[in-house]
């Protein structure tokens, strides 16, 4: 039996049931890993003998008839924005290189306690600010489907790697499109749980109002599975929602006759592919043969969903990222700090670790958000945004009180050659036209295969559903994955 051809509900059964061992399943990761990241710079770091030595504890309590986990055995490879006190936690930043916090984000602690196998740390966007993966300051990554293109980001290790089926899931973060976008481009599915459903407490803030942790799997039903897991309150994080974590993949089941299905007609204008467009029409017919109904509908503010994120991210942003001063987090220069230049040597060494730490992408959002939050600006810009967040808000509750859930295309286009966007932060920007307005709203959305393009790269569908709404999402999802393929498919090298 192969492990990483298996589902993780299936790798999780034979792992419970014998026919496998932990120890197989993370020494199967790590062969493949070993095989193909050199190519593919998933991941950031891979410490083989401590995920080797987690499998073994879970192999030995089953040796020992103690009850397993929920993940027993599964390899899962975590984004390197969450802390895990066994393996640096970088943010693909040179800010926080060599960096090992001193205790386990949440969700690394639940997949713990679950028995599963962290087998590594993903390559992203640096601090998750990007849509493509090359803001890293470890390199881009290569996207498994075609190694010239891009994988999309933030969570562009996440992606590759279970696309690359180097691990079976994987856990990524979405603040305004991170999950569901790598997702779409590389074939894979992703999920961006309600906001608060999954604990923040030990992910890396970026945009702390949007910023919500999700699984990638190669299924919906996968995706349910670690979700069960990893959602839940926690009274450490004050905005993780104290609500029942129902069983997702015990909800799988219901069909899916009578759930109305919207559709944005203002999703398929201008700057659409158009083999990207006919896919996602395709995937609308999809969810009718499944029982669901189609129905157009508007979100009128969404258009300014894109100008209202740049606002808001960066000014969190500029917040959340004034903690690394050299002092109390992150870089300190080396060089000595005695030019006129400044206003004292203090000042000096914040602004030359900063200088240093950082790279461009990040120092333009600190820099966007503090002219957004400054004095002067603040009601022009950053109260403004806060105004339309609350119209899209309101946009999504009209629509949801006429449809169950909301269907369309994740990105505009398929993976993009690497460096074609890279001069034009504006560009990079508007790749995120269609998943920003989820966060901003604070609803969950998923985003799954649903076609390929002739020259074989992979093409998303995106389905969005009311805060907590998960169950009916996942369902939707598991559904339109029983009756198609699309996510079978699997990149050439892989
Ligand atoms: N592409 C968006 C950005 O650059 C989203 C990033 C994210 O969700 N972390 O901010």
């Amino acid at each position: 039996m192969q492990p990483l051809e298996l589902s993780a509900i299936d790798l999780v059964a034979a792992v419970a049931n014998g026919d496998l061992t932990a120890v197989e399943c993370t020494q199967a990761a790590l062969d493949r890993i070993a095989a193909l990241d050199p190519g593919t710079n998933a991941f950031l770091h891979v410490d083989q003998a401590s995920a080797l030595a987690a499998a073994e504890a879970v192999d030995a309590k089953r040796a020992a008839g103690k009850p397993l986990g929920p993940l027993a055995g599964l390899p899962v490879g975590v984004k390197d924005a969450l802390c895990t006190r066994d393996m640096p936690t970088t943010c693909a930043s040179k800010m926080l290189e060599g960096y090992q916090p001193p205790y386990d984000a949440d969700t690394v602690a639940r997949l713990r306690a679950a028995d599963a196998v962290i087998i590594g740390k993903t390559n992203m966007d640096e601090f998750a600010m990007g849509a493509s993966n090359e803001n890293s300051a470890f390199g881009p990554v290569r996207n498994p489907w075609d190694a010239t293109r891009a994988t999309g980001g933030s969570s562009g290790g996440s992606a590759a790697c279970v696309a690359a089926s180097m691990s079976t899931v994987s856990i990524g973060s979405d603040t305004g499109g991170s999950i569901r976008q790598p997702a779409g481009l590389c074939g894979v599915t992703g999920l961006k749980p309600t906001y608060g459903r999954v604990s923040r407490r030990g992910l890396v803030a970026f945009a702390s109002s949007l910023d919500q942790i999700g699984p990638m799997a190669h299924s919906a039903a996968d995706c349910g599975l670690v979700l069960e897991t990893i959602a839940g309150h926690d009274p450490l994080d004050s905005t993780s929602l104290d609500e029942m974590v129902p069983s997702y993949t015990q909800m799988l089941e219901e069909p899916l006759a009578g759930i109305r299905i919207g559709r944005v007609p203002a999703h398929f204008g201008e700057g659409l592919d158009p083999e990207v467009a006919a896919a996602v029409e395709e995937g609308f017919r999809v969810l009718e043969a499944a029982g669901a109904t189609i129905h157009d509908i508007d979100l009128p503010h969404a258009k300014y969903g894109v100008a209202t994120y740049y606002l808001i991210a960066p000014s969190e942003a500029s917040s959340n990222l004034a903690r690394y001063d050299g002092v109390h987090y992150g870089h300190r220069t080396s060089e000595p700090c005695r030019s006129d230049a400044f206003d004292s040597p203090l000042v000096e060494m914040y602004c030359r670790s900063r200088a240093e730490g950082f790279g461009p992408e990040v120092k333009r959002r600190i820099m966007l958000g503090t002219y957004a939050l400054s004095a002067g600006y603040y009601d022009a810009y950053y109260k403004r945004a806060l105004q339309v967040r609350r119209l899209i808000r309101q946009d999504y509750l009209d629509a949801f009180a006429k449809v169950d859930l909301i269907g369309g295309p994740v990105s505009a286009t398929p993976a993009f050659p690497l460096g074609e966007k890279t001069d034009d932060p504006l560009a990079m920007y508007l790749l995120d036209l269609y998943t920003v307005t989820t966060n901003l709203a604070g609803v969950c959305g998923i985003s799954f295969p649903c076609g390929f393009t002739g020259s074989g790269l992979p093409i998303g569908y995106q389905l969005q559903a009311p805060a907590l709404a998960e169950p009916l999402l996942l369902r939707a999802a598991d559904r339109f994955q029983r009756l198609t393929e699309w996510h079978r498919r699997r990149p050439p090298s892989a």
